[in-house]
């Protein structure tokens, strides 16, 4: 996989956020635009040239929300111009606010895939992003053929949960947990295995760190 940041920043300021770290020792390394912006919401338009390797998945906006409500119409607009014309490499979207979505419905095509990072159905005080029900309802209700569902960090959920992934009806689900020692609120690791398996008779499930809880 290949990652592509033509979209920097994000103002959800999880409390588990890796690429905010991140963007400090790229800034202190030099590297733009995280020396200019830090992680704050940028557009570095020089990488809408960026190359990829044919067939490859190539992981959009991995150190921001591209999908933000702060980010300008037009900077999405002008990312998705290039992927549309990509048509040999699998775009991979990831957002928490994926009500954004049904705005660039249009422009969507079939080397999309449209990810939202839902961690529980339960309201835990994590993030500032849109609560996981919002995120659940934009997703059901997006009509498209290549949804994905990412379940990381895993954070402890209802049974509910497995009915939301149903209904959304994704292509790919993945699940891990925290990779960073953040003391999150997360399930055990048994009832981590028996979502697992109610999911996979939804999609495919892609496993990340699976371990058991800190707590454990
Ligand atoms: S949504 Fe992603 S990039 Fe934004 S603060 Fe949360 S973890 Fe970081």
């Amino acid at each position: 996989m290949t990652t592509w940041n033509p979209v920097t920043g994000c103002l959800h300021s999880c409390v588990y956020c890796w690429a905010r770290r991140y963007s400090r020792t790229l800034a202190k390394m030099g590297i733009e635009p995280y020396k200019t912006h830090d992680f704050k919401p940028a557009f570095a338009e020089w990488r809408l040239r960026q190359r990829f390797p044919k067939h490859d998945v190539v992981f959009v906006s991995s150190m921001g929300d591209m999908w933000g409500d702060w980010v300008p119409k037009e900077w999405i607009e002008r990312v998705l111009h290039v992927a549309r014309a990509k048509r040999d490499s699998i775009f991979f979207f990831l957002t928490k606010n994926p009500k954004r979505y049904h705005e660039f419905k249009h422009m969507f095509s079939s080397n999309m895939l449209l990810g939202a990072t839902i961690e529980t159905n339960r309201s835990y005080k994590v993030t500032y992003a849109p609560p996981p029900k919002e995120r659940f309802e934009a997703m059901r209700d997006l009509d498209w053929k290549y949804k994905v569902v990412v379940i990381e960090p895993i954070l402890d959920f209802d049974f509910e949960f497995v009915e939301w992934i149903r209904e959304i009806c994704p292509e790919r689900i993945r699940i891990g947990y925290d990779n960073y020692g953040n003391r999150l609120p997360e399930p055990p690791l048994a009832k981590t295995m028996i979502l697992k398996e109610e999911l996979n008779r939804i999609a495919e499930v892609e496993l990340g760190a699976i371990r058991k809880a800190w707590y454990e």
